[in-house]
């Protein structure tokens, strides 16, 4: 990510720290005495960054594909099974899965968002992954605008004392149609003055479109439903967060399908970021985010599975190639007139996730004093040969599946085809019992 492809490359790697870059046979020559590992015709990359996932949903994938097309419905379909067919032992499984699937894939830094967050916190904790874990608040009420924050206060009390060099706290007001404008406003303060980091669902979908311009569509109508009152602002979402004072805290706003020009320059002057998921939003049928627009404003950008209820998969390798491809269809150019390349895709998802969370100075590039968060990913695969440009390889034919090794701060959590640091067979024959029951 800060230079060209090292051929016939090495890193040396001592405690969490990366201490030497560059070619196999001088870093042989300068750590002689260092324990060696080879992984043949292979990639070394910074771990991949993965700015948006709801883990404690993992045990939800597939289960809602005949909903999607109503968002409303999704959701609700969603948080019914969430609330009332797991257990709290259950969310720790789903959460956990997650987790090793990231692992596997080579990612080795997660923001998550969730109302388990705690739990989340846990199976992220367990597996060894850095990331930080936002606990979500919800609250369309405005009347119970404080209440819900001082729920939220006492969930993040309780989170912070789970907090470790690696995975730290944060939060998330889930959405502008979820949580009323004066807890956007509340949550803001807190988190500002907790110096916690913020995320939260923007500019998402055409109901959020219709419910901020209009005062229509699904989500209005369920707050009328509820008897809670509802006066459409008329703006976009991204101008409703800056008159609310959201953007102080320099959101990760996660997917920002429906931004206009004046929304960009908007979250570029704030120093927004945005978690780019254009797998879910094609997935659900949202609709595609314009790339290059985020690029071409020089917004911290990194790219999110979302939940793997909406994706079906946290592979950001995946994500990278969807993210070039849909920017390609769209007919979107950057600069003079190019297309989306695969060198920016896959700065993208590493060191522009490690930009999106604030950790650049930690993670993201494979530079002496960087942290050692890396993945050994297979480059001599059927569906990779031959290689005539190894990035090109990467982004256009390869995927998660093609991980090798998986380090996080100098600790190898995936290797030999199997997670180190977790039970995975116990784990795996949980979901499929949790998926059962949930079907059942
Ligand atoms: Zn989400």
């Amino acid at each position: 990510m800060s230079s060209a492809p090292v051929a016939d490359g090495a890193i040396a790697v001592d405690g969490s720290q990366i201490v030497g870059v560059g070619k196999r046979a001088s870093l042989v020559a300068r750590f002689h005495d260092a324990r060696a590992q080879d992984f043949g015709e292979a990639a070394i990359i910074p771990g991949l960054v993965n700015t948006h996932s709801h883990l404690e949903l993992t045990a939800l994938r597939g289960f809602l594909e005949d909903v999607e097309g109503n968002f409303l419905a999704w959701l609700m379909k969603l948080t019914l099974a969430r609330q009332y067919h797991m257990t709290p032992d259950d969310l720790y499984v789903s959460a956990a899965w997650g987790a090793v699937e990231a692992a596997r894939a080579g990612v080795t830094c997660m923001a998550d968002a969730g109302d388990a967050a705690i739990t989340n916190m846990r199976a992220l904790r367990d597996v060894g992954f850095r990331g930080i874990v936002h606990q979500e608040s919800f609250g369309p009420d405005p009347a119970l605008a404080h209440d819900q924050l001082e729920k939220l206060k006492e969930k993040v009390g309780q989170l912070r004392e789970l907090e470790t060099e690696l995975v730290k706290a944060g939060v998330s007001p889930h959405a502008p149609y979820s949580v009323c404008a004066r807890q956007l406003e509340l949550v803001t303060d807190y988190a500002l003055a907790q110096k916690l980091p913020l995320t939260i669902h923007a500019s998402e979908s055409e109901a959020e479109e219709l419910f901020m311009f209009e005062g229509t569509g699904p989500f209005a109508e369920a707050l009328a439903l509820r008897g809670i009152e509802w006066k459409a602002p008329g703006i976009s979402t991204i101008q409703y967060l800056q008159q609310h004072g959201v953007m102080r805290a320099r959101p990760l706003l996660a997917h920002c399908v429906r931004v206009n020009e004046k929304d960009l320059e908007i979250i570029k002057a704030e120093d927004a970021r945005i978690a780019h998921c254009p797998k879910s939003n094609a997935k659900l049928g949202h609709g595609s985010a314009s790339y290059t627009g985020f690029l071409r404003h020089e917004i911290r950008t990194g790219f999110g599975s979302d939940s793997v209820a909406s994706n079906n998969t946290c592979d950001i390798m995946d994500e990278a190639r969807t993210a070039l491809t849909i920017s390609r269809a769209r007919g979107d150019v950057i600069g003079d007139d190019e297309m989306v390349k695969a060198e920016q895709a896959l700065l993208t998802a590493t060191a522009g996730g490690a930009r999106a969370l604030g950790l650049e100075n930690r993670i993201g590039t494979l530079d002496e004093g960087m942290q050692a968060d890396f993945a050994a990913i297979a480059l001599a695969r059927a569906h990779q040969l031959p290689i005539y440009d190894p990035i090109n390889t990467l982004i256009h034919s390869t995927s998660g599946r093609d991980v090798l090794l998986t380090v996080v701060a100098g600790r190898e959590i995936f290797k030999e085809g199997r997670v180190q640091t977790i039970d995975e067979d116990r784990l795996r024959a949980r979901i499929r019992e949790i998926g059962g029951r949930i079907k059942a």
